[in-house]
């Protein structure tokens, strides 16, 4: 309810229907899982308690989107609909398209109004940071104090969490709401964010010491410009204090807000592309892994029995909590797409159905460019033994999540099929790693040399890549096909 301007609009026009549909479609995509469903639930609950103080209860409907806002026009005549602009994938794309065209065929106006730092319609990036910061330094919308209800109109119910609609049964960890969302910022903001930068790749840790507010903003209980508005205004006041753990915890702050600019950054990919949910940002890696996969490593990857113990200690932790940090959700792709071959089209399903945070814009652009498919990024190969040795050095996350590990020393626990007699219930390692990895680099060096490629990659790079960097660095490296890189 804070910072919607949909429903602030829409509040001063007059009576107002709040509404949320459950679309048992949606719910049968491969990119979607309970996991989610229980996060809105939270969400919905909290919702329907903050607008029934206000005035105008929360309607819950189920079905087609377009069926249940026909209901309503049969029933009230003139109707208007406010929304937010959402970046979804192509089902919720799809589902758009529908209601935009039934909003023409009745004459109803829709009201779509942007939220967080998206910007629709744009032909590519340049002067888009400039336009996403003059959002986000906009005021943020108070909550409307009184709402007027329409009347006659049914509450609905929501669905409880075990509806089977939402698919197979999940561990769920991470709570929805509003004020969880609150809470998570504050002790952000105020205490958590002390270790930010230097544990944020560390398994063991970064789970405390990251915002950890990726699904609140996914799914809305906290809008991105009160993250930052919150965010600069904590770093306001540790800047009078001489302290330098102050300073500390200011920078950290800082490198926060570049990733929540990251964020708008990647969905505007999809925003500006929606072709990516299915086609490599680059053509020339169309058909590059697709005829190779292989069913049993694609298993062993999504249950975390590849052999490699930090591939594995990583996703089985997904399982059981529904998050990981940004670093082992890297190596997790870079592992199947590089060593097992996976086409990301596969893997990308698997690993959105277990993020509690499934954004679709960051998801899939991130997914592409961990697999090296997009033209315009540097491959980046993690090796799971250094990476192990990196960031698990004593191996206290693997222990944790793969317990056939739990009595291998640190000497081994990195690579314990280096054991004279490595445990018998621990899976041997899928694929060596160095063999796998000159393979994959082989085949990806075979098909940037299409004639084309390059210009193809500048076409990729007008179109979504990022302005950060300064042109002329941009304009050297274009020139070495094999480095070819801009970042992001
Ligand atoms: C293959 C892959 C898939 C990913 N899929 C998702 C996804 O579905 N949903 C999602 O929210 N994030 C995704 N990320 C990005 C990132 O890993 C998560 O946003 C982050 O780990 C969430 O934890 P946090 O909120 O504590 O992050 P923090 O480090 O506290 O960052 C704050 C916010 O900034 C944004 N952010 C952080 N890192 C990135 C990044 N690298 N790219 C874009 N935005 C970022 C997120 O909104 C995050 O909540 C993915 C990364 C990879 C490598």
């Amino acid at each position: 309810m804070q910072d919607h301007a949909p429903l602030s609009c829409a509040s001063v026009q007059g009576a107002v229907i709040p509404l949320y549909v459950v679309e048992p479609d949606y719910w049968r995509l491969p990119d979607v899982s309970r996991r989610h469903w229980h996060f809105i639930h939270d969400c919905l609950i909290e919702l329907q308690a903050e607008l029934a103080s206000r005035g105008a209860p929360l309607v819950c409907r189920m079905g087609r989107v377009v069926e249940v806002l026909e209901d309503l026009r049969r029933k009230f005549g003139h109707i208007a609909l406010w929304s937010h602009e959402e970046t979804g994938n192509d089902w919720t794309f799809a589902r758009d398209r529908q209601v935009s065209a039934w909003c023409k065929a009745h004459a109803i106006e829709w009201y779509q109004i942007p939220s967080n730092g998206v910007v629709r319609r744009l032909k590519n990036r340049d002067g888009w940071s400039a336009l996403r910061d003059k959002r986000m330094a906009e005021p943020v919308i108070l909550a409307p104090y009184q709402l007027s209800a329409a009347m006659d109109v049914p509450a609905g119910s929501i669905p409880s969490k075990d509806d089977w609609m939402f698919g197979e049964s999940v561990q769920s960890v991470q709570s929805g709401g509003r004020s969880e969302g609150m809470r998570v910022l504050d002790s952000f903001l105020k205490q958590r964010a002390n270790k930010y930068m230097a544990t944020i790749s560390k398994p063991g840790v970064s789970a405390r010491h990251c915002s950890r507010l990726s699904a609140h903003i996914a799914y809305g209980t906290l809008s991105v410009r009160e993250i930052e508005q919150a965010t600069k205004a904590r770093m306001a006041i540790l800047a009078s204090d001489a302290d330098p753990a102050a300073k500390s915890f200011r920078k950290n702050l800082s490198a926060f807000l570049s990733r929540l600019a990251w964020r708008c950054h990647f969905v505007q990919k999809l925003e500006q592309q929606p072709s990516i949910e299915f086609r490599c940002m680059h053509s020339a890696f169309e058909g590059m892994r697709e005829p190779h996969f292989n069913q049993d490593f694609f298993e062993a990857w999504a249950t975390g029995h590849t052999g490699y113990p930090l591939i594995d200690a990583a996703m089985r932790s997904l399982h059981a909590n529904g998050w990981i940090n940004f670093r082992m959700r890297a190596m997790l792709v870079s592992f199947a797409s590089y060593n097992l071959w996976l086409d990301w089209r596969q893997t990308a399903p698997h690993l959105a159905r277990l993020f509690t945070d499934y954004e679709p814009g960051i998801h899939l652009s991130q997914f592409q460019m961990q697999s090296g498919v997009t033209g315009i990024n540097t491959l980046r190969i993690y090796n799971p033994i250094k990476q192990s040795m990196d960031h698990d050095p004593e191996g206290k996350f693997i222990r944790r999540y793969v317990p056939e590990l739990s009595t291998v020393s640190d000497q081994w626990i990195h690579e314990p099929w280096r054991l004279p007699e490595p445990p018998p219930n621990y899976a041997k390692p899928l694929v060596d790693h160095e063999t796998a990895i000159k393979m994959a680099r082989d085949r990806i060096a075979a098909c940037r040399k299409v004639p084309d490629f390059i210009d193809s990659a500048r076409q990729v790079r007008q179109k979504l890549g990022s302005r950060a960097k300064q042109p002329e660095r941009r304009a050297k490296v274009i020139k070495d096909k094999s480095q070819l890189s801009f970042d992001m």
